[in-house]
């Protein structure tokens, strides 16, 4: 059951526009979505022209589990699906082959009408399922031109996101490379608690979207709805 009216973030890239340059541009709308786990159904996706899935959309990460969010995928209407793996797709090479329809990011890009897209692969350590970690190792690949970057963790220092519950969840290795790239937009999940947009981070003019649409830390079906953004070009 969701709880929430859809969400509209307004990037800052926008808000120096008027309504007549508006008019008179391209944009893309983008639908933004992550740890799921299994609830997708649940999930109203309103449409756009670009569906990202910040990861978690599995709860063990098993190809069954994977081949039915890819069917859920090919039932919704964007032209592009863009989506990264999180902690629980613990093996993306396993399941990569059978996420047909999407765009499966792992330390690679998508440009779509001159935007660049960025998605982040998360690199599990065997030993759990909860380490916090695990993009610091591809995190100094980010390209420097990246518009919208999409990982599964959170930066660390944005929106209190750091602590979810007693655990620390935010990467400071990501937040000096995104200092550096200041992309326009980033997504992620990972941090069930605190859904919802933040711009908080000194030197740095990006806007931060933690797309959580689980409610608590428990898998459960109290989902928040989508958060939708638009691009222009
Ligand atoms: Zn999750």
């Amino acid at each position: 059951m969701q709880t929430q009216e859809f969400r509209y973030v307004s990037i800052k890239s926008q808000d120096s526009l008027s309504n007549s340059e508006k008019d008179t541009m391209s944009h893309l709308r983008v639908v933004v979505v992550s740890d799921t786990h299994n609830c997708h159904t649940n999930l109203q996706i309103p449409g756009g022209d670009v569906l990202i899935v910040a990861g978690d959309f599995t709860c063990h990460g098993t190809i069954p589990e994977a081949v039915r969010f890819n069917t859920y995928l090919g039932e919704q209407e964007h032209k592009y699906k863009l989506v990264v793996p999180g902690n629980h797709e613990w093996c993306p090479d396993l399941i990569r082959p059978f996420m047909t329809n999407c765009v499966f990011l792992l330390d690679n890009a998508i440009i779509i009408n001159g935007i660049k897209f960025y998605g982040c692969r998360w690199k599990k350590k065997f030993s759990s399922l909860r380490m916090n970690d695990s993009t610091a190792k591809t995190t100094h690949i980010i390209p420097s031109d990246v518009d919208v970057l999409i990982t599964h963790q959170p930066p660390k220092g944005v929106g209190g996101l750091d602590f979810d519950e007693k655990r620390s969840r935010g990467n400071i290795k990501l937040t000096e490379r995104i200092k550096v790239v200041n992309p326009l937009v980033h997504v992620f999940g990972h941090t069930h608690s605190k859904g919802g947009w933040f711009d908080d981070l000194d030197g740095c003019s990006t806007t931060f979207i933690n797309a959580s649409t689980l409610e608590g830390s428990k898998i459960q079906a109290v989902l928040r709805k989508p958060i939708i953004f638009d691009l222009y070009h």
